[in-house]
């Protein structure tokens, strides 16, 4: 499965087919707002796109369950400064709305992000972009380097809780090998502490399973670690929702010769949001979302399963339960 704007292709309509043909003029949406885009969809967006002089999205929202989800299904984070007052919209031909000013609030990058991702600004995602396949790529860790980087982190973050006349060991983490003088089972490795003695129980243990450069990991135990210089250091490609509660980066970062975490850092952005609804929804089922501005950060991450696939999902295992097959949610989730 894909991140991709959840619509069937012929509900997508391309804003530069649209500019070219509105002839570029401001259209009014309410008597002070004006935008140069329209867009029309019978499907909620993820990433609605936005532009310089607006963006407005026109959701036809009849037969939807919940016309909420015209909002809640967009992955930007939208906060503070924000506002909410009646007013009149012109395009829908002069009824009452609601309008809802909301601003967007960016997202959080490591602070070892690569330049390109530092300096991006975006318009619309392309769920094929180049961009979202290195990201996903950076999360694979089928890599020895940086498994064995991550082994040193976690072994360097965990303290030695064994206890000695009520004193905590502050023993440092080792590479240790336990094995047999008669050979008979393969040696394997752990972290241990180097504060422990024998037979004591309970001092750091982090067991190493394969993926791991023993060499690698006992450099860096050693501090013997010399890095590569000739790589960038600057290189991870993490996005996370500005609503993240992670204060760190999970990829272990070479910073010179340091094997270190990446405080995640907030890329503030200034696009303004405004959501009208209709006071009679019922007898002009539309909703409007206007963007305005341009994100000054990459995409957020897709943090939640959108509510249309919520729906769509409950109705396949819905149906899957009446037809009586083997399907079940799992399959439905990872398509195996
Ligand atoms: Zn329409
Ligand atoms: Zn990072
Ligand atoms: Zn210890
Ligand atoms: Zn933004």
């Amino acid at each position: 499965m894909s991140y991709t704007n959840f619509v069937n292709k012929e509900d997508i309509i391309y804003e530069e087919d649209l500019v070219s043909e509105e002839d570029n003029t401001e259209i009014y949406i309410t008597k002070n707002i004006t935008v140069k885009t329209i867009i029309h969809s019978l499907t909620p967006l993820e990433y609605p796109p936005t532009s310089e002089e607006g963006t407005a999205i026109i959701y036809h929202v009849e037969g939807w369950q919940n016309i909420e989800m015209a909002f809640e299904d967009v992955q930007y984070s939208m906060g503070l400064p924000c506002g909410q007052n009646k007013t009149t919209c012109t395009y829908l031909g002069d009824i009452a709305v609601i309008k809802k000013d909301r601003t967007c609030h960016g997202v959080k990058i490591c602070e070892f992000a690569d330049p390109e991702l530092r300096e991006m600004e975006h318009k619309s995602v392309d769920p094929n972009s180049d961009l979202r396949l290195r990201m996903s790529k950076e999360l694979s860790t089928d890599n020895v380097n940086y498994n064995t980087f991550a082994k040193y982190l976690a072994a360097y973050k965990t303290e030695c809780r064994y206890m000695r006349d009520g004193v905590q060991c502050n023993g440092k983490p080792i590479l240790k090998c336990l094995r047999r003088h008669d050979e008979t089972v393969p040696p394997s490795y752990f972290i241990g502490c180097t504060g422990w003695r024998m037979n004591e129980k309970f001092h750091r243990f982090i067991s190493i399973k394969e993926n791991v450069d023993l060499n690698l990991l006992q450099q860096l135990l050693n501090g013997l670690y010399e890095g590569e210089t000739d790589e960038p250091v600057n290189n991870c490609y993490s996005v996370f929702s500005n609503s993240t509660k992670r204060i760190y980066c999970p990829h272990p970062h070479r910073s010179e010769n340091t094997i270190t975490q990446g405080k995640l850092m907030k890329k503030l952005c200034e696009v303004r949001f405004s959501k009208l609804i209709p006071v009679d929804i019922k007898s002009c089922p539309f909703v409007i979302l206007i963007s305005k501005g341009i994100h000054t950060h990459p995409p957020p991450p897709p943090n939640q399963v959108p509510v249309t696939i919520r729906t769509r999902l409950q109705e396949l295992i819905h149906q899957a339960n009446n037809d009586n097959t083997d399907v079940t949610p799992t399959h439905i989730i990872t398509g195996k």
